[in-house]
């Protein structure tokens, strides 16, 4: 008993001294007046004290304020490890990158060089505009695909629209027809316009244009490339014939019918395509195109009249349907004698010409 009592009075000094280096008070020893006696370890206080008399260490950043966002530092006790965080204020650390120059061209405007704040986007040197270029053309086209209109083209005037009738004392070899003309559309090519002309190879055409005129480019021995607007729906009678350095026509459109003798002898022909809205082709608009390779007719054609591709002795076809819609096309007399084969391939295997 006697030593049990020197061990409880060893103890409670040794947890006043605990107690006092972190100054506190209202943890009294209750447990340790109720088990006097015990001599159980358990009873022994290990957990730190609630209120520490704290000693920090000093501030360390964790992350760096800048002109956008607060930072955030923090510091520790070295006596019982708690830590106090605190913000750090926006400030003006900005963040400086050069804003690269945009060279003009002759489509767009260009921008000078600037400077701004990569985080906030503070602008410290502001672009600034720079003028647009002039085009450059070379033969009416400029390397951004722009064209120069022709110079002088005659026009008559028709109501409140003009007519090109004639090539006039233009001797460009790419013919640039205008939109326009003294403020008024230009919307037809008049027959025999440029009928017999050699001196150009090229002719673009706007898209203001929705009719060209019988025989309007017959015999231009010049002309190698055309691409008809979509706006026209008729190629008329001879309008290419005899175009022997034709080689490529482009159809962009809404074409329902190519008529008589349209491109024939057109002996350089390779490549043509016919628009989904080809409803007939009359006779002999391909007759003696002997280069033509091959032509994919398309599922709206109702009528092939008679010799509209004779002579074309290079030619195949292809047929964008089926074999019971090709048989049902009104077709004239010897419209495909002379060609390359007799079989028009369709979606669902080949049709021969002579006996299906
Ligand atoms: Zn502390
Ligand atoms: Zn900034
Ligand atoms: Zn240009």
């Amino acid at each position: 008993m006697k030593k049990a009592a020197y061990i409880t009075f060893l103890l409670m000094l040794l947890c006043i001294f605990a107690l006092t280096s972190c100054d506190s008070a209202n943890t009294p020893p209750k447990d340790l007046e109720q088990q006097p006696t015990s001599g159980n370890s358990d009873s022994i206080p290990t957990e730190p004290p609630a209120v520490c008399q704290h000693t920090f260490g000093d501030w360390l950043s964790v992350k760096q304020a800048n002109c956008k966002e607060d930072g955030k530092r923090t510091r520790t006790c070295s006596k019982c490890s708690e830590t106090e965080e605190e913000s750090i204020p926006k400030n003006d650390a900005h963040t400086p990158v050069t804003v690269p120059a945009v060279p003009a061209t002759c489509k767009a405007a260009g921008l000078t060089e600037g400077s701004r704040c990569a985080l906030c986007g503070k602008v410290f040197v502001a672009q600034t505009p720079t003028e647009i270029l002039e085009h450059n053309y070379v033969d009416n086209l400029c390397k951004c695909g722009a064209y120069k209109d022709s110079q002088g083209l005659e026009f008559t005037k028709s109501g409140n629209r003009y007519i090109l009738s004639g090539i006039g004392d233009c001797q460009d070899s790419r013919i640039v027809v205008p939109a326009t003309y003294n403020g008024a559309p230009v919307t037809k090519i008049a027959e025999n316009a440029f009928a017999s002309n050699n001196s150009f190879r090229e002719i673009i055409l706007p898209s203001s244009i929705t009719e060209i005129g019988a025989k309007a480019f017959s015999y231009c021995k010049g002309l190698k490339s055309i691409k008809i607007p979509s706006g026209v729906k008729y190629l008329e009678r001879e309008t290419f014939v005899g175009c022997t350095a034709l080689e490529s026509v482009v159809l962009s459109g809404e074409i329902i019918q190519i008529l008589e003798s349209c491109f024939a002898s057109c002996t350089s022909l390779k490549q043509i395509n016919l628009p989904k809205t080809l409803l007939k082709i009359r006779e002999y608009a391909f007759y003696n195109c002997y280069s033509l390779e091959e032509i994919a007719l398309p599922s709206s054609l109702n009528e092939i009249q008679q010799f509209a591709f004779l002579d074309c002795t290079s030619l195949t076809f292809r047929y964008l349907g089926m074999k019971w819609q090709f048989k049902q096309i009104t077709k004239g007399f010897d419209w495909s004698c002379n060609t390359a084969s007799c079989l028009v391939s369709c979606y669902d295997g080949e049709f021969d010409i002579f006996y299906d």
